[in-house]
């Protein structure tokens, strides 16, 4: 990195202290935001928030309306008291992750590609998500632990395509970030690397110039899936940082999860999938939420969905619209919605 322009060198440390700066309590949220307690029904228990805290960085509070309890990004980050409930059809490895795990860090489900734990940490905590219970604490966490898996993938010439998952795997410094891509651009029979991350639309500061030219640097051709679930996420540093990703030449995609009260309208996936394709963005998937414990509150009927599904595919172009999937452990691929069995 030597080699770099300061200012370079200087914004590739400035996400680690823009995590650091994040908030980490519900009171200091809704302090932050102009809200008061008495306007929820009641937050989640010490036991729960212990398990899985509130996490938000600056950043992505700079997006919410003030004094607005009903704010579409604020909704996804609040542990509201229902989380503490014990619903039935709500359990802890709602996809099947763990019967789908080849060895340490590796989970795979379909033909040709592999999915890679890289890391428990994500920038965010966002309490829909299918895996806040996952046993991370069981996967790699040093460089070295990672060589089985990385064994295991150039041994299977027929895995064309890792995708780097967590967790975030953006959450990963540089140094190791670039370790483990080069170790994968390696392996002569795979031809894609796939990022899921939601750290440009909740850190966009991660997006650095130093990300981009080392994966420009790699044999395999990378490919963004990103995580915005309402158009009010994409603006500001995150619309610039969406933006630069398609403009250096990255393929970006994007998965949304359908939520309660967040993104449940015609109105709303429209104006998500319109701001999308105005920074280059494909919409990829729109998923029925996974029913792990504790997000029964966020679930939408999926006859809901499926109206909604309709009414867009009526309003925008065939590349506008995301397929409407569910993930049923056990099949072959995503479930598109209606062809369930
Ligand atoms: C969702 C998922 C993928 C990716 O599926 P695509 O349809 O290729 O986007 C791959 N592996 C696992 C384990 C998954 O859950
Ligand atoms: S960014 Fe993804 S993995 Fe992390 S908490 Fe949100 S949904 Fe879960």
């Amino acid at each position: 990195m030597n080699h770099m322009p300061e200012s370079v060198q200087e914004s590739a440390g400035h996400w680690q202290r823009d995590l650091a700066s994040a908030i980490r309590s519900v009171d200091a949220l809704l302090e932050r935001l102009g809200l008061s307690a008495d306007q929820f029904q009641g937050f989640a228990s010490e036991a729960t928030l212990r398990r899985f805290p509130l996490l938000v960085p600056e950043s992505f509070v700079n997006r919410m309306e003030h004094g607005d309890p009903a704010d579409p990004l604020l909704r996804q980050v609040l542990p509201f008291g229902d989380e503490d409930r014990d619903v039935a059809g709500f359990v802890s490895d709602a996809v099947g992750d763990l019967q789908a795990r080849r060895g340490p860090g590796l989970i795979q489900k379909y033909a040709g590609r592999v999915l890679l734990i890289t890391t428990g940490a994500c920038a965010v905590h966002c309490r829909y998500c299918f895996r806040r219970d996952y046993p991370y604490v069981d996967e790699p966490r040093r460089l070295e632990e990672w060589s089985a898996p990385l064994a295991m993938i150039a041994e299977d010439t027929s895995i064309h395509e890792v995708i780097l998952s967590g967790g975030d795997p953006l959450m990963l410094n540089d140094g190791r970030l670039e370790t483990l891509c080069r170790q994968l651009d390696e392996i002569a029979h795979l031809e894609r690397l796939r990022i899921h991350t939601r750290l440009p639309i909740v850190l966009p500061s991660r997006v650095t110039e130093a990300l981009i030219r080392l994966l420009q640097s790699l044999r395999v051709q990378p490919v963004f899936v990103i995580h915005s679930n309402h158009a009010n996420e994409l603006t500001g540093d995150c619309a610039e940082a969406v933006k630069r990703l398609g403009r250096s030449g990255f393929p970006v995609l994007n998965q949304a999860v359908l939520l309660k009260g967040i993104n449940d309208t015609v109105e709303a996936q429209e104006q998500l999938s319109r701001r999308l394709m105005q920074l280059g963005v494909i919409p990829y998937y729109l998923h029925q939420l996974d029913r792990v414990s504790g997000s029964s509150h966020f679930e939408v009927p999926e006859s809901l969905g499926l109206d909604i599904h309709r009414r867009l595919r009526e309003l925008l172009p065939g590349y506008g619209v995301p397929r409407y999937v569910q993930e049923i452990p056990g099949r072959k691929s995503k479930t598109e919605l209606p062809d369930i069995l």
